[in-house]
């Protein structure tokens, strides 16, 4: 456990909480303008800046963004919101926080919960920058594909690892994997007070590895919107390469970045907490915090559980997962993750 990281979380939750003031009574959304973050960069005219902060209020799971959802729109004309899924990685992640310090932005991360057990240092480093938390499954399954056990516990051993993996809260905020969003699993993050955030841009940033392809996919899909939340991953190159100019495009462009926090921070469930916590006891995270070329990527052998704890449903994650040293990142993600978001 970092206590440090727990600290920093729940002052920025109680603080913004605190300072909050809703539209509407009964708006999930609550804005204010921004007070920069003491030791942070110093924005100014040449940087885009966080010209908003929004506080999401995720009692009863609202639902955000434009592609699947209606129900609530805070963005005005302009504004985007920065959204990286499927992280963190070892080689991305960080030249990505880079990009967005130098321009005194901030986003949410949805992180699948064992790639965060794996790289435990690059999940706190996104905490430790300010950036929100989100989860995004614990194996990126499809849950349109899953019974409903499955997708209970790919939802809450995803929040619960990586949670885990920060020492630290989350925000009860999730992103379903492919935008698969069944309605059981929706009913199930309704019931666990957890956003469901969609998109309305894709950078459509794993169909290429070219970062001007996907900085033109992001800025021709503002074109008609003018605005709206915008999804990238912190696993591709052409976004960790393309993040730097993407950015000054938007502020040339005239677009204003929001940033949206939580008003609470995400609740775990003991069960699932207990099944991340049996293959990854604190000296283990240790280990997976050292050095990544002295360890794979890993995750949970749930074969390995003894019959007195029954092994959960959650798809265990097949061999394929765990990463052959010299195999490339993008072979290992598609094995993985298959083609899609
Ligand atoms: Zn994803």
């Amino acid at each position: 456990m970092r206590p440090e990281v727990f600290a920093r979380f729940a002052v920025a939750v109680v603080a913004l909480g605190g300072l909050a003031t809703y539209f509407a009574g009964a708006a999930p959304v609550a804005s204010q303008q921004v007070r920069p973050a003491a030791g942070t960069c110093q924005s100014g005219p040449n940087t885009l800046g966080v010209s908003r902060v929004v506080d999401i209020d995720a009692t009863q799971g609202p639902r955000f963004g434009g592609v699947q959802y209606r129900d609530h729109d805070f963005l005005q004309d302009g504004e985007v919101v920065l959204t990286f899924d499927d992280g963190p990685h070892p080689k991305y992640t960080v030249p990505i926080l880079d990009a967005l310090d130098e321009q005194c932005v901030k986003a949410t991360f949805y992180m699948v919960g064992r790639q965060a057990l794996a790289f435990p240092k690059y999940a706190r480093e996104v905490g430790r920058r300010g950036h929100t938390i989100g989860t995004h499954t614990w194996s990126h399954r499809n849950l349109a594909r899953s019974s409903a056990e499955q997708m209970r516990a790919e939802i809450e051993l995803g929040i619960s690892a990586v949670q885990v993996a920060l020492g630290g809260p989350t925000a009860p905020f999730f992103r379903f994997p492919y935008l698969a969003a069944p309605n059981t699993a929706q009913q199930m993050l309704q019931q666990r007070d957890t956003a469901n955030v969609s998109i309305d841009v894709d950078s459509h940033d794993f169909r290429t590895r070219s970062p001007s392809r996907m900085i033109s996919n992001v800025m021709n899909g503002l074109k008609s919107k003018r605005k709206g939340i915008i999804l990238f991953h912190d696993i591709q190159p052409s976004t960790a390469l393309g993040i730097r100019q993407l950015l000054a495009e938007l502020k040339s462009h005239g677009y204003r970045v929001v940033h949206m926090r939580p008003k609470q921070t995400q609740s775990t469930i003991a069960e699932f907490d207990k099944r991340i916590e049996r293959t990854h006891t604190p000296p283990n995270l240790e280990v997976a915090a050292g050095p990544v070329a002295h360890r794979g990527v890993t995750a949970p052998n749930w074969e390995t559980q003894s019959a007195q704890h029954p092994r959960p449903v959650a798809a265990a994650p097949p061999a394929s997962a765990a990463a052959p040293r010299g195999r490339s990142v993008d072979d290992w993600r598609r094995s993985v993750f298959g083609g899609g978001y």
